[in-house]
């Protein structure tokens, strides 16, 4: 029976470039953002693929190139792996980025993942790597671009997902011209060619920097997968990236070597006292050591499933958070594990204003602010590009107030504003908030820390006034020693300005 999809992928829920979307397979319908483990069905003992579909995973990845060596009459990569589940085949590009060659063509191996009625296949790929030099780079990125045109009269009118990566490394340049020429193909999804050597020194910036490239290239509406992340503490800040889907194997190499993943950061079961998480493996065990005291093949087992069961538990975590709008919050929270990560969630900072048009307007909960970067959050540019395009004041005469001091003069700048004033709160995160829409969300709905904003906010909102004409400010005293630019800057602009000590009633 022929399956037709026609479009594979549907957007249920988006915050920041992040998204909750179904990705329609054959096999059935997959929940993202979502890690697709990656098994070896040729190594006994390894964590099966039923195991891992019991454990909750709504798919599994696994190697074309591997069953084409090891079973080639293989005819059902499903049969293979005993499970109903999607299964995404990787065309063989692994083994070339860490063996250097692969004896198999394109041509092969398409129709050998035709043949194995893989759910989601991708074309034979040449890998970048983390480490390439410009020159290489370049080469493996237009050969990988050439390999997606010469697929496409071999994949045509087939039905399955079909992925083109993108390579390029960390030269964003050359990952920028790819992609648009890539995007231009029309695949039903993408690929960004993970340097999986970075991830595994947490050098995650280079990485994110290739992701925001790629996804500000390929429509919107196509899936994104990226190979190779496998760690759960970089799950929120790839799908707050535009990242639906994730294959690794990072949970059985940690295994391998004795390393206990949380969502924060690895530790070596070694220097762990305690198990600090209640997966159904970890409650077997009182103490650390008792899991290390457990013989090498069948302790490898245990903490694979310990660490599928943490990324697991962060897939959902980070699909609950765009649902409920605190994508932001929750990356940031995780980049704050590691000063590298840091570095990575910068691009979302600087890229920050690129995301308004992604990130909702109305959200179920009020924003947190920590630091001067949270400043940078959509929501706060949106409302900024507000006040430039859309906002004019009633008068010229402006009275400026803290605005962590409303509170006393609530009632009477909402229920009776002054007619001859307009009354505006400054120094919050929104930086300068009209007082008749004071109350509107965000505005209101928020917890910030004290102090967050500079001097250069302060001169943004002086520049703001002078630019709606205002003539006249009133300025209540609150002791801000930000104050005193802000005064300096209006009055160099020409600006009228009064102090008191309290509103005029
Ligand atoms: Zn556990």
């Amino acid at each position: 029976m022929r399956i037709v999809i026609l479009d594979p992928f549907e957007v249920l829920s988006t915050d920041l470039l992040g998204r909750v979307g179904r990705l329609k397979t054959r096999k059935g319908n997959i929940t993202t953002p979502a890690l697709l483990p990656v098994v070896n069905p040729f190594i006994p003992n390894a964590v099966s693929a039923s195991e891992i579909v019991d454990l909750g995973f709504q798919g599994v990845t696994t190697n074309a190139y591997l069953i084409l060596r090891n079973a080639p009459e293989c005819t059902s990569v499903h049969n293979l792996l005993k499970i109903e589940s999607p299964v995404m085949t990787d065309s063989g590009a692994y083994q070339l980025l860490r063996y250097g060659t692969i004896s198999v063509d394109q041509e092969r191996i398409i129709a050998f993942q035709k043949r194995l009625e893989s759910d989601i296949a991708v074309i034979l790929d040449v890998p970048t790597g983390g480490y390439a030099s410009e020159e290489q780079a370049m080469r493996t990125a237009i050969a990988t671009y050439q390999r997606a045109v010469e697929a496409l009269p071999l994949i045509k009118d087939d039905n399955r997902i079909w992925v083109a990566p993108i390579q390029g490394g960390p030269y964003t340049h050359i990952v920028d011209r790819i992609a648009a020429q890539t995007a231009a193909l029309d695949y039903s999804m993408y690929a960004v060619g993970s340097p999986t050597e970075l991830l595994e020194e947490y050098n995650v910036a280079p990485l994110a920097r290739m992701v925001w490239v790629v996804r500000q290239r390929i429509p919107y509406g196509k899936p994104l997968h990226l190979f190779g992340a496998g760690h759960p503490i970089v799950f929120a800040l790839f799908a707050a990236l535009g990242c639906d889907t994730f294959d690794s194997a990072a949970y059985a190499i940690y295994a391998r070597d004795d390393r206990y993943m949380t969502p924060y950061g690895t530790k070596r079961l070694k220097d762990l006292v305690e198990l600090p998480c209640s997966c159904s493996i970890c409650k077997k065990f009182s103490e650390a050591k008792e899991l290390l005291d457990v013989p090498k093949p069948e302790r490898e087992r245990l903490l694979a499933l310990h660490n599928l069961n943490i990324c697991l538990q962060e897939e959902k975590a980070v699909r609950q958070a765009i649902r409920e709008g605190r994508l932001w919050e929750y990356a940031k929270a995780r980049c704050l594990a590691h000063p590298a990560l840091k570095a990575a969630f910068r691009v979302l900072v600087e890229g920050a204003e690129k995301l308004i048009p992604f990130t909702r307007t109305r959200k179920r909960r009020g924003l947190f602010f920590y630091d001067h970067d949270d400043l940078n959050r959509p929501e706060v540019l949106a409302f900024k590009k507000f006040l430039k395009e859309k906002w004019f004041p009633r008068t010229s005469k402006v009275l400026l107030l803290r605005a962590d001091k409303l509170e006393p003069h609530l009632e009477r700048f909402f229920l009776n504003p002054p007619s001859d004033y307009q009354v505006c709160l400054w120094g919050g995160p929104f930086l300068i908030i009209p007082c008749e829409i004071a109350h509107t969300y965000p505005l209101s709905q928020f917890e910030a820390a004290d102090c967050l904003i500079s001097e250069e906010d302060v001169l943004w909102i002086a520049d703001l006034l002078v630019a709606k004409g205002v003539s006249e400010v009133l300025l209540v005293r609150s002791g801000d020693p930000l104050e005193s630019i802000l005064l300096e800057r209006l009055r160099s602009k020409g600006v009228q300005i009064q102090v008191c000590d309290k509103p005029p009633l």
